[in-house]
């Protein structure tokens, strides 16, 4: 923090109060003012700073605090305290708004946005909307048109009438202003005791500053209740979250043997050979089954169904791909989809792919359109293109819960 003396002239840039003494009695002292309670792992007013302070058009910035939140104050600016000017605030939003224009007045700025710290979420869009707005005789609200039907309240808490929301907005801040004239109308309001303004824009109608009205922000809201601040967090910690998506991969290859049928990804392919194996050899449904065990670090085909035991003789794959979707699915993980390429001269795949899709929707519990399958030919190369056995690659994607940790 610094003293405003310090500050070179002031240029075209534009001056900024934020309001930041309140106790913030409605969102729960318990954990101090609101202003400096953590979202996102950061203060709510450091998030308010940083919008201001990267604005290419601001100048100056004065935060009005309070006379005990000095070490508060800088713990949760950081490197930002010393890029703006603390002052001391006032026992009422008002007050603290006049002192803050009391300490920009060396930089004589030509035009000042006032803000409270509790909005957060102000952008760079809103900020350039509402300092076109001013002008050397005129101030800039940005509000938003209420959308709720209002309601009068009885005395007996009945609802005693519609009132028309017709031409009503809901005020937001920064509201901008011509420096000087704002200032004159808060000093004016001062002397004459008048401390009953809720925002800077009904100071300026009382003084007769005409205040445009230009299009807020709804992501701008005030965060006033405990709720309000415990759904910010939420909001910003789910923008940041990494979460636990996994990929895994497969490859297998079985040899032709005489035989009269293949059995690919679930079905059955008259053919003049077989494929050898100790299973029905279905290399689609082999691949598949590493590719899911990949995604939990589950091991391999092999580890789970040793070629060696003999209970896997002739046994249908589909046993050894619901094995892995079982151990994926007791992980807490979902199948996001199962990608299947088939490397044969022949048989053609193309004929089955919609029974295979069927298999695999069946099999996997996911639906059709999570399922591809593939089929190529190998140009006749190598050993499958001397049709002396398939290979398969498989891919398979699984979230699972929780976030990705550090
Ligand atoms: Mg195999």
């Amino acid at each position: 923090m610094r003293h405003v003396s310090e500050k070179p002239a002031a240029d075209d840039k534009v001056a900024v109060v934020i309001v930041a003494a309140g106790r913030g009695a409605r969102a729960g002292q318990a954990n101090g003012p609101k202003q400096y309670q953590q979202i996102g792992g950061g203060a709510v007013i450091a998030r308010t700073l940083d919008a201001f302070l990267t604005h290419p058009k601001i100048g100056p910035v004065v935060v009005a605090i309070h006379a005990e939140d000095g070490a508060l104050f800088r713990r949760a600016a950081g490197a930002n305290a010393d890029r703006v000017v603390a002052v001391i605030g006032g026992t009422s939003r008002q007050e603290s708004v006049r002192l803050g224009l009391l300490a920009l007045r060396s930089h004589a700025p030509g035009r000042v946005l006032i803000h409270d710290a509790a909005r957060p979420f102000v952008d760079a869009e809103l900020i350039d909307r509402t300092i076109a707005a001013i002008e050397e005789r005129q101030g800039a609200l940005p509000a938003l048109p209420v959308a709720d039907t209002l309601k009068r309240e009885t005395a007996e808490g009945m609802s005693g009438e519609t009132v028309s929301r017709a031409g009503l907005h809901a005020a937001q801040t920064p509201q901008g202003f011509p420096f000087w004239p704002i200032l004159a109308a808060h000093e004016k309001a001062h002397q004459l005791g008048k401390a009953d303004f809720t925002d800077d824009a009904a100071i300026a109608e009382w003084a007769h500053i005409p205040v445009k009205i230009v299009p807020g922000s709804p992501d701008n809201v005030k965060l006033t209740w405990a709720r309000d601040i415990a759904m910010a967090d939420q909001r910003l910690s789910s923008a940041s979250r990494f979460p636990d998506i996994r990929t895994g991969n497969g490859y297998d290859v079985h040899a032709f043997e005489p035989g009269d049928h293949v059995t690919l990804c679930g079905v059955a392919i008259p053919h003049d050979r077989k494929l050898s194996g100790h299973s029905d050899a279905d290399v689609g449904l082999h691949a598949l089954t590493d590719a899911l065990l990949a995604t939990c670090g589950a091991g391999d085909i092999g580890t789970h169904f040793p070629p060696s035991d003999p209970q896997w003789k002739g046994a249908a794959s589909r046993i050894f791909v619901e094995h892995a979707a079982k151990l994926v699915r007791e992980r807490g993980g979902r199948i996001a989809n199962a990608d299947i390429t088939l490397v044969c001269e022949a048989p053609r795949v193309g004929p089955h792919r919609e029974a295979m899709t069927e298999t695999l929707s069946a099999m996997l519990r996911i639906s059709r359109d999570r399922i591809s399958i593939k089929a190529t030919t190998n140009e006749k190369l190598g050993f499958v293109g001397r049709e002396e056995g398939i290979a398969a690659i498989a891919t398979a994607s699984v979230v699972f819960p929780g976030d990705v940790p550090e």
